[in-house]
């Protein structure tokens, strides 16, 4: 996404009647959240750690890592940070964290999966985002990636708040994870959709492939109705429902998201002032009418249309 010359935000994002919504960026680096600071983002809502680690022979001890994501943290303190842990594996390899030989890495052990055999790995990783909170002074939350039951939620939960981190939360990225939404909130404080993947495994259509990019098009309704499901379960339990997939950095379908109950979007820093404005163009009602036409269209080219004919 390009950021629109001259576009003007003035930092307030909420919708023409006043529900607030948290404008936040994606980052995996320093230079990416001095980026998102320049852009006026809120805070971050995925902090992509493996990105820290993809030149690393070996696991970076507790001190190493809490100087890295210190010096992440410290431009957002007194914002909201979303730390997610490593998410190793197919796209995203470490080498410290191989799995061996699989005929189908994407569906493999990947993401907190790798946990579940390291736990050691992840535990050191908590106890350095928690010094690390508290060396920079943000509002330091944790989030694991590629969750796929409320048992594996809860799970890491537990560690998160034995380490010291007191707000867990998980990303729904696999398609069991997003219809168990209702548990997996009872298990955590929040939620994160990862459109990027979420498509990919619900379509069964390598993210990484342009030859099946119309299946992995976030508009695609089949994807906006898994989201709209993990929107009304935020809704019922009152917990908070993110999008960080590029989902969230399309203005149009970002105005859509707010529309299905999604309460912050986070994404890369270069979006966020055309999204934080285009907020304040109409009432929630306008964004829920949007996302009705929406979800009920044919497919992706169809959703898109009809959501601008709601609100262009
Ligand atoms: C996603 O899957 O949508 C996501 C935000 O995570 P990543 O792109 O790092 O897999
Ligand atoms: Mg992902």
């Amino acid at each position: 996404v390009d950021r629109v010359a001259g576009e003007e935000w003035d930092g307030t994002a909420a919708t023409a009647d006043g529900h607030a919504v948290k404008v936040l960026a994606n980052v995996g680096s320093v230079t990416d959240a001095q980026g998102a600071v320049e852009a006026g983002a809120q805070g971050v809502g995925l902090f992509r750690t493996e990105f820290c680690y993809l030149a690393a022979a070996e696991e970076p001890d507790v001190s190493t890592q809490r100087r890295a994501y210190a010096e992440v943290l410290t431009p957002f303190a007194g914002q909201p940070v979303v730390v997610r842990t490593l998410d190793a594996g197919a796209d995203k390899p470490l080498s410290f964290l191989e799995p061996g030989t699989e005929p189908n890495p994407a569906l493999g052990v990947r993401g907190l999966r790798v946990s579940f055999e390291q736990p050691g790995v992840l535990d050191r990783q908590l106890e350095a985002i928690a010094a690390a909170a508290a060396d920079s002074g943000a509002e330091v939350s944790v989030m694991a990636p590629m969750v796929a039951t409320a048992a594996e939620a809860r799970w890491f939960a537990e560690r998160a708040r034995a380490a010291g981190v007191d707000r867990a939360g998980v990303m729904i990225e696999v398609p069991a994870a997003a219809l168990s939404a209702p548990e997996i909130l009872e298990a955590v404080d929040f939620v994160s959709i990862g459109t990027n993947d979420l498509a990919q495994y619900v379509f069964a259509a390598d993210r990484m492939l342009g030859a099946l990019a119309e299946l992995n098009d976030p508009w695609q309704p089949a994807l906006l109705r898994l989201i709209d499901a993990v929107g009304r379960a935020g809704r019922d339990l009152d917990k908070s429902v993110g999008v960080c997939g590029e989902a969230a950095a399309d203005p149009l379908l970002a105005r859509v998201l707010v529309g299905l109950g999604v309460g912050s979007l986070s994404m890369v820093a270069a979006a966020v002032p055309a999204v934080g404005s285009a907020l304040a163009g109409h009432p929630l009602s306008t964004y829920r009418r949007a996302a009705e036409a929406a979800l009920a269209a044919a497919g992706p080219v169809d959703a898109r249309r009809a959501a601008r004919a709601v609100l262009e």
